[in-house]
Order: C-alpha cells, then sequence, then structure tokens
C-alpha cells in the first residue's frame, strides 16, 4: 500500500511530487505516457506569467502571483533556464488605453509590480512594437522557461528523494478499499492511501470514478508558428494585446532557447487529443500579431504546433479535497505553468497535511545534480570542456549544436528519455531548422546502443510508434 500515489505526470504532477519527496512517504507516480510532460505541459507558450490578469480572488490568481515568486530559486534548484524578461501588454488604441488603466488595477489588487508606459517609453523597450500602438502595460516579474526540462527535471528530483515513477501506466478504473483506493491499470493495480488527481484534461474521467460531484473540462485549442532563431535582438519579452474572455490572446513571445512563439489561438475542440493545425487559423494567427508587432518574419517559420487547454467548467483551477483518501488537481488550464510551483507546495503542505501528518526526510535535497550545458558556455569553456571529453564536440544535432556526449549525458539520469521526442525535449536535438531529418537517424541509433537493443525497436514517441519498424532486405537496419 502506497501513502501517496499521484496519477498523471505532467507540471502539475511532477511538482506535487517534488513537493512530497521532501516528506517520509511512500510515493507512487503513474503515467499513461512513455515520458513525463508530453501532453498539455510541452505545447505552450512557456511564459511565466506574472499575475497582472486573472480575476483577484480567484485560485489562478493566488498561484499565478505566488508561483511566478517561487520560480528564480526553483529554476535555480532544479538547473532550468529561466530568463526573467519581463512583458508588455500593448493598447492599438486610444479606447484601448482604457482597458490598460483597469487591468493596472487589477495587477494592483493582485498584488503584482507593473508600470504603465506611453508610447514613446513602449516603443523604446521594444522597437518593433506595431506603429498603431499607443502604450503599454509592462510587468517586469513576467519571464520565459524550458518547459520541458522544467517538468523533467521536477520529477528527477522528486525520483532523486526516493519517489517512484511508473510510465505507461494509463489508469483505467478506481475502487474504494479500507483506508484507500485501489487503482487498475490495464496490466496492474497499485493501493493507495491517498490518491493525487493530476491528469489534466482527462482529470475529470479520473474524478468520475470517486466521486459523483461532477465537473467537464473541454479541450481549446491554441495553434502556433515557431520561428527559428534569426535575430536575438528582435524581441526581449512577451508581447501580448488586450485580453478577452477567449484568453490572453494572440502573442508574440521569445522562448529560453531564442526562438520566437507567435500565437496561440484559442477555439474548442470535440477531440481532446486533437492537436491538428490547419491554414486558416494560422493566417488569422499572422494578421493579428501583425497588429501588436510589424514586419514578423513568417518566412523563418521552421514549424507549427497545437496544444490544448484543459478548461474546466467551474472557470477556476480545480484543486480541491473531494474526501480524506482523493485530492482533484486538474483542470488546470493558463498559467497553470506559471503557477505549478505554489500548487505543489499547496497540495504538499497543506491539503495532504491536513489529511496526514507527514515528517521531513533528514536527507531531502532541492537540487538535481548538474550536469554541462555547452550552449550556455564561452567558447573558450566549450574548449576545455572538449578536451576533458571529445565527445562534446562530436555534433549530432547540426541545427542546435548538440553533442553525443550531452544525449549520452541525459541517458544517464534518473529520469531518463525513453523515445526520440523524450530526447528532443530534454537536449533539443531535432528542434532546429531541420526539424530531425538530419540528426535523427543517429539519435535513434545511439539510443538504441545505449539501451542495447535492435534498432527497429526505438520508438518516435509512445510505445508502438517505432521509427525502423521492418528489416531491410538485407536484413539489418542498422547500417
Ligand atoms: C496553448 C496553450 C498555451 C499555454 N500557455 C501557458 C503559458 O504561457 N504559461 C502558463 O503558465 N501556462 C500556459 N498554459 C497552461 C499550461 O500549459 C497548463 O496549465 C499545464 O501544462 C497543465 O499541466 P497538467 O500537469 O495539469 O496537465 P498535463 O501536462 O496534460 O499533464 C497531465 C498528465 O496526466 C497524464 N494522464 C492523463 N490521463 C491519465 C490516466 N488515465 N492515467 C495516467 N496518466 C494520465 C497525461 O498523460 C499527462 O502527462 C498553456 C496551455 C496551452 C494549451
Amino acid at each position: 500500500m502506497y501513502d501517496i500515489i499521484i496519477i498523471g505526470a505532467g507540471v502539475i504532477g511532477s511538482f506535487i511530487a517534488r513537493e512530497l519527496a521532501k516528506y517520509e512517504a511512500n510515493i507512487l507516480i503513474l503515467e499513461k505516457e512513455n515520458d513525463v510532460g508530453n501532453v498539455t505541459s510541452m505545447a505552450n507558450s512557456a511564459i511565466v506569467h506574472s499575475g497582472y490578469d486573472p480575476v483577484p480572488g480567484t485560485l489562478k490568481a493566488k498561484f499565478n502571483v505566488l508561483g511566478n515568486k517561487q520560480y528564480k530559486k526553483v529554476c535555480e534548484e532544479l538547473d532550468v533556464k529561466f530568463l526573467q524578461t519581463g512583458s508588455l501588454t500593448v493598447a492599438i488604441s486610444e479606447d484601448q488605453l482604457t482597458v490598460l488603466k483597469d487591468l493596472e488595477k487589477r495587477a494592483h489588487e493582485n498584488g503584482v509590480e507593473v508600470k504603465l508606459l506611453n508610447e514613446k517609453e513602449a516603443k523604446q523597450m521594444v522597437p518593433n512594437l506595431n506603429n498603431a500602438v499607443r502604450g503599454a502595460l509592462y510587468c517586469p516579474t513576467a519571464g520565459v522557461v524550458d518547459p520541458f526540462n522544467l517538468v523533467v527535471h521536477a520529477m528527477e528530483n522528486a525520483i532523486d528523494n526516493g519517489v517512484n515513477l511508473a510510465l505507461n501506466e494509463e489508469v483505467i478504473n478506481i475502487k474504494q478499499i479500507k483506508d484507500g483506493y485501489r487503482i487498475f491499470t490495464k496490466n496492474h493495480q497499485f493501493d493507495g492511501n491517498i490518491i493525487i488527481n493530476a491528469t489534466g484534461i482527462n482529470g475529470e474521467t479520473i474524478s468520475d470514478f470517486v466521486t459523483a460531484h461532477h465537473f467537464d473540462i473541454k479541450a481549446r485549442k491554441g495553434e502556433y508558428y515557431v520561428l527559428d532563431h534569426f535575430d536575438n535582438n528582435f524581441l526581449s519579452m512577451p508581447i501580448f494585446p488586450l485580453p478577452s474572455e477567449k484568453g490572453k490572446g494572440i502573442l508574440m513571445t521569445p522562448t529560453s532557447s531564442l526562438n520566437y512563439l507567435v500565437g496561440p489561438s484559442s477555439e474548442f475542440v470535440d477531440e481532446k487529443d486533437d492537436l491538428s493545425t490547419d491554414a486558416l487559423t494560422l493566417k488569422q494567427i499572422r494578421e493579428q500579431a501583425l497588429l501588436i508587432m510589424k514586419d514578423i518574419p513568417f518566412n523563418m517559420t521552421i514549424r507549427t504546433f497545437a496544444g490544448n487547454r484543459p478548461t474546466p467548467s467551474t472557470h477556476d483551477f480545480i484543486i480541491e479535497k473531494v474526501n480524506n483518501h482523493f485530492i482533484n488537481a486538474v483542470g488546470i488550464e493558463s498559467p497553470g505553468l506559471a503557477s505549478a510551483p505554489a500548487i505543489g507546495k499547496y497540495i504538499a503542505d497543506e491539503l495532504v497535511q491536513e489529511i496526514i501528518h507527514l515528517t521531513i526526510k533528514q536527507k531531502y535535497n532541492p537540487c538535481v545534480k548538474k550536469y554541462p550545458h555547452p550552449n550556455m558556455l564561452s567558447s573558450q569553456e566549450r574548449k576545455e570542456l572538449i578536451k576533458t571529453n571529445p565527445k562534446y564536440g562530436h555534433i549530432i544535432c547540426k541545427c542546435e549544436g548538440v553533442s553525443e556526449q550531452e544525449i549520452l549525458d541525459v541517458l544517464e539520469r534518473s529520469c531518463p528519455p525513453h523515445s526520440i521526442k523524450a530526447i528532443k525535449k530534454r537536449v533539443r536535438a531535432g528542434f532546429g531548422r531541420c526539424q530531425g531529418g538530419m540528426c535523427q537517424p543517429l539519435v535513434a541509433k545511439l539510443l538504441a546502443n545505449y539501451l542495447k537493443v535492435d534498432l527497429s525497436e526505438i520508438n518516435y514517441d509512445e510505445l508502438g510508434t517505432q521509427v525502423a519498424k521492418f528489416k531491410t532486405k538485407a536484413g539489418d537496419t542498422d547500417e
């Protein structure tokens, strides 16, 4: 019997696991995918919002503001790239200036530092703003984070402190037992005293196994353009239009790896796994983005993608103790990424502690083991690193400059990749202009060699997505 079982290893489940790992408890996390952070937590704008716009008094406002304050320390402990860039929300007409003033008031109610800028000040800060911009609200505490390693490293930290992770375990039923619940996956069953439902967009299905108190979570799709690295000075911070009932609107932002994202759209879709993009929506995104920024070089687009927001019928995050054995932490749409550290802390230190008193572990370590990030070194430091190990000089992904040793390094870690995509998320091999066209076979071969399996067994993503499924006539997929 586990003391605590968390279902779902997105950013929310992983931060809950990390926070609970500081206590003496037997903890398991079940994830249906072949990797952590493989659903909504990897398909978003990756902005650590300041918290100026959620309605005051909501869980969104509370956890966004608290989470933002924790980000710098958390990212230092977890060795994750976080750039505190600030953000601008712009008014493109005189009428919109009044709305900016209302947003300034709301920011103050939420306790968020902001500054109203006039047209000249805004354009000095971001020279590529559209000429129509009349003023802006500057939020200095906003930033951008590497969302992939945020989840992976939070989970690594949890595992290093004793949490057990089981991948490829989709929960298909839950039944009440004495002192807790029995969880059924396709091939196994697990008993837990406290179950924490962190299944994001699927949260209602898991909650319905346990309680008659029903809510709906609908999928609201956001499509994006990803632009290649072209000029690090084009834009230094996220630029938002005024928010509306549809969300934060079509924005443009640099990423922590200095690409640019333009999007996301906001449309409800029937299928929760519908991640298609379409020409009409992308055209609308282009048109709307050009209302706030000028001369966006859409010819630098290297791909488009979509993520689905888990939009709950309650209009706020669903974070609740259902009974003394079951907690919901679902329906967490934006600003869920920004809020994750604070949600994890609240669930571990308050909701779980209300149920069972856990004692702090003597040997808890909040930091992950550091490893070299050659792309963040000076050329001299890089030369020194290559002298110590020439595999840091053997480049596998030419677009993003990723070496063989960087891939070998992540394979050795406590939440290692099992697929080509999981390697891509950790080291960026395949994220560049050729989208893996050149490096994917080399990455697959490295993974096969490391796992000591045939190349034909290597998955691109989830189980059953082998990229070299059939042997050639010569009978050898290795060559
Ligand atoms: C377009 C878009 C833009 C966004 N932009 C931002 C932003 O800039 N800043 C911000 O703060 N937030 C943003 N968000 C919101 C943020 O991405 C989410 O709030 C956050 O990722 C939700 O994390 P989660 O862990 O709840 O869900 P998920 O990441 O979906 O994790 C849930 C996990 O549960 C697993 N699971 C589901 N069902 C089962 C089952 N039956 N058994 C086992 N496992 C299961 C899934 O496989 C998944 O790994 C954005 C979201 C979208 C879609």
